[in-house]
């Protein structure tokens, strides 16, 4: 049953009803549900893959990107039970007889909007934080990627019952409709514009956020590098999903005197990858909508186009394409890209670099390319960026052990793997005091205690 957005108060009743049974926080039920939801997304994945074929003619091997998530279940369902284990923490002897343990519990119910660009992965790959955590959950996945979102909305109801996971599919009025509810945790991935509305509407009922937003992620190339890899690797992040990747190289900032290099090089590496018409390539995906289509080909008419520059209106197609000569006024370096355009910069000396990126608001990713170590430290000491990737592009989103998430404009908090678990939990402090026994002296009358608090204070 595909649920309408006339019965989002009823869904949030009844999975208040349902969180309120404390069914969720029971471990084993916990590990039952993603059990079924690998069981899920494991049956459904030639539908996924179909589903992003239609919205994004996304080539099979770029829709299991989708997916990269799953093993992510796998570790929660192994680790789980140590991780919803309460933590003891050492007291002060003043508070002697006693112990300290902090709890994880759900937050209640969780609600996940998600972008269009990893349609699936978006509202799927939270959900099984919110599952891990303990929490009923309601996800709204985009409406312009409209056929994942259908898939999404069929796996959602085939799998549980909407009274504790629900998937409800609409577009802005849905989502306003989501937002002017009361839920206890709300994680966003989209925009920084669309980020403030709903961190606007969480903040009337204080409900925490988790905001995954965008950018201009920059990529930093210096002189010390191995040319033909730094250029696959680059042509590779920046070009998946035809640039539609929030954490996709944005613009390039290339130390001048391997500039040309670099470029005669990413050029080979686009023809190797998706030949010498990429708009016949098997694995080149097309812009989402034809709005998208619109913004990116008005970029296209910045500074001067090196490589690519095709278009075709009809199949919403861009080819990969590397523009030079723009300036930090152009209207290409104003906003974030999210499409198969790469603008080229460059400078003279690192400083220079470092100082026009932390002229930027803070990116989701930084890439900086240089086997030099001391360099490396240095923009790691000196930029702020919500994660980093040295000599890579992308590839840092798929370790799971590292929390994802943006800083400043580009977010606020962060998920993936066990950040996942704690994202949706709230960590109770308990303190728990022995009756056996009553040390005296925090109690009035305070004759002759001042040196004792002196000496627990300044210990
Ligand atoms: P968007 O902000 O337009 O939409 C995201 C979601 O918000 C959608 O579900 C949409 O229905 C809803 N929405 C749109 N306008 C709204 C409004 N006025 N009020 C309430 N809800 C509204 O983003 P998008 O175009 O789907 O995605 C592109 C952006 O997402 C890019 O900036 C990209 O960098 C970012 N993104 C970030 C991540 C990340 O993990 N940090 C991942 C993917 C995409």
């Amino acid at each position: 049953m595909l649920l309408e957005q006339s019965s989002i108060p009823h869904i949030l009743n009844k999975q208040r009803q349902f969180f309120a049974t404390g069914k969720t926080k029971d471990i084993d039920f916990r590990i039952e549900q993603l059990k079924k939801l690998k069981r899920a997304i494991s049956d459904y994945q030639e539908k996924i893959a179909a589903a992003v074929k239609a919205d994004l003619n996304r080539p099979k091997f770029e829709a299991y990107f989708e997916l990269t998530f799953f093993t992510e279940i796998n570790d929660a369902i192994k680790k789980l039970k140590s991780w919803a284990k309460p933590r003891r923490v050492s007291t002060p002897i003043e508070q002697f007889p006693a112990g300290a343990k902090i709890y994880p519990e759900p937050f209640g119910i969780v609600l996940i909007i998600g972008a269009w660009n990893y349609p699936f992965q978006l509202v799927i790959s939270p959900l099984l934080g919110a599952i891990a955590a303990g929490n009923c959950a309601i996800i709204k996945p985009s409406e312009i990627a409209v056929n994942t979102s259908k898939v999404i909305a069929d796996l959602i109801a085939n799998t549980f019952e909407s009274n504790y996971i629900a998937a409800v599919t609409g577009g802005v009025e849905v989502s306003q409709k989501l937002l002017a509810e009361k839920f206890d945790y709300i994680l966003f991935t989209g925009g920084t514009k669309v980020g403030k509305i709903v961190m606007e509407a969480a903040a009337k009922n204080l409900t925490p956020v988790t905001l995954e937003l965008g950018g201009k992620s920059p990529c930093i190339v210096d002189d010390d590098i191995q040319l033909e890899y730094t250029a696959k690797r680059i042509t590779w992040g920046k070009f998946i999903n035809a640039g539609q990747t929030c954490v996709a190289p944005d613009y390039l900032l290339i130390n001048k005197s391997v500039k040309s290099d670099l470029l005669e090089k990413i050029k080979q590496s686009i023809e190797e990858f998706y030949g010498k018409n990429p708009a016949e390539s098997p694995d080149y995906c097309r812009i989402i909508n034809q709005n998208q289509f619109n913004r990116l080909n008005d970029l296209l008419k910045d500074g001067k186009i090196v490589i690519g520059g095709e278009t075709k209106s009809e199949e919403r197609y861009i080819s990969p394409t590397v523009i030079d000569g723009v300036s930090w006024d152009s209207a290409i370096m104003q906003e974030e890209i999210f499409g198969p355009i790469l603008p080229v910069l460059e400078y003279e000396n690192l400083d220079e670099a470092i100082a026009l990126v932390n002229s930027r608001p803070k990116p989701l990713s930084l890439y900086f390319f240089s086997r030099n170590k001391q360099k490396q430290k240095q923009v790691l000491r000196e930029t702020y960026s919500g994660n980093v990737c040295i000599n890579d592009t992308v590839m840092q989103v798929g370790v799971t052990s590292l929390p994802f998430g943006g800083v400043g404009n580009s977010g606020i908090g962060s998920y993936h793997g066990k950040a996942s678990f704690d994202t949706f939990s709230h960590y109770k402090s308990v303190l728990n005091k022995g009756l056996w026994l009553d040390l005296n002296w925090r109690y009035a009358p305070y004759k002759n205690k001042v040196n004792l608090i002196k000496n627990i204070i300044f210990r």
